[in-house]
């Protein structure tokens, strides 16, 4: 689920949709969470799939630290692209803004963070634009953003979460506030891609 104050707005057309706040979010707000309503899909279920699901799964969807597709119900599977995006995770199920994000400004997050099966060109038009998006981007830049959202983590106790009660890890995460000794890396999201890499080579 999204963060209650964004909504759609049309970018462009080469762009197409995109989510926007539609009053500030500060950073250290949980942006968004996984929920109960969006949609999982195993390798078994994906294969079943028609060609005209397949492909929409494939342009909304992501994949996830299981190696399973998620497909978010509400207008989370918008959020666009940036080389310098303003949310990020650290290895949970949800984003957090990484920047104080304005009013009118459009959220955004790396898909290189979220397991591309592909290379994808990028004209985010940021100054630090790695234009193109790699399948294998958490090996090099992985570091640098988990340094970034790290660092917001621990501000989630200090500003308004109104999707806390959607974060279905809540336990762990308290724990890692209290211990930071016990935070996930955004690694972790790349673990099945690794292990089904791995497995691919023996
Ligand atoms: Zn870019």
């Amino acid at each position: 689920m999204v963060h209650p104050d964004t909504e759609l707005r049309f970018v462009s057309p080469e762009i197409g949709w995109g989510v926007f706040a539609t009053r500030p979010i500060p950073r250290g707000t949980i942006a968004w969470a996984l929920d109960a309503l969006d949609q999982r899909f195993n390798a078994v279920e994906l294969a079943a799939l028609p060609p005209y699901a397949r492909a929409q799964l494939d342009k909304y969807s992501y994949v996830d630290s299981r190696g399973d597709h998620i497909l978010c119900w509400d207008h989370a599977r918008f959020f666009n692209h940036s080389c310098a995006a303003n949310c990020l995770s650290v290895g949970y199920d949800f984003e957090l803004a990484v920047r104080d994000i304005a009013a009118g400004e459009e959220l955004t997050d790396d898909y290189g963070t979220l397991n591309p099966a592909e290379p994808f060109p990028c004209c985010c038009g940021d100054a630090t634009c790695r234009g193109q998006v790699q399948p294998d981007d958490h090996a090099r830049i992985g570091d640098t953003w988990n340094q970034l959202a790290r660092d917001d983590f621990f501000l989630i106790r200090t500003v308004p979460q109104p999707l806390w009660d959607v974060v279905a890890e809540r336990p762990v995460i308290e724990a890692a506030l209290d211990d930071p000794n016990r935070l996930r890396s955004i690694h972790h999201h790349f673990a099945a891609l690794r292990r089904a890499d791995s497995a691919a080579r023996r």
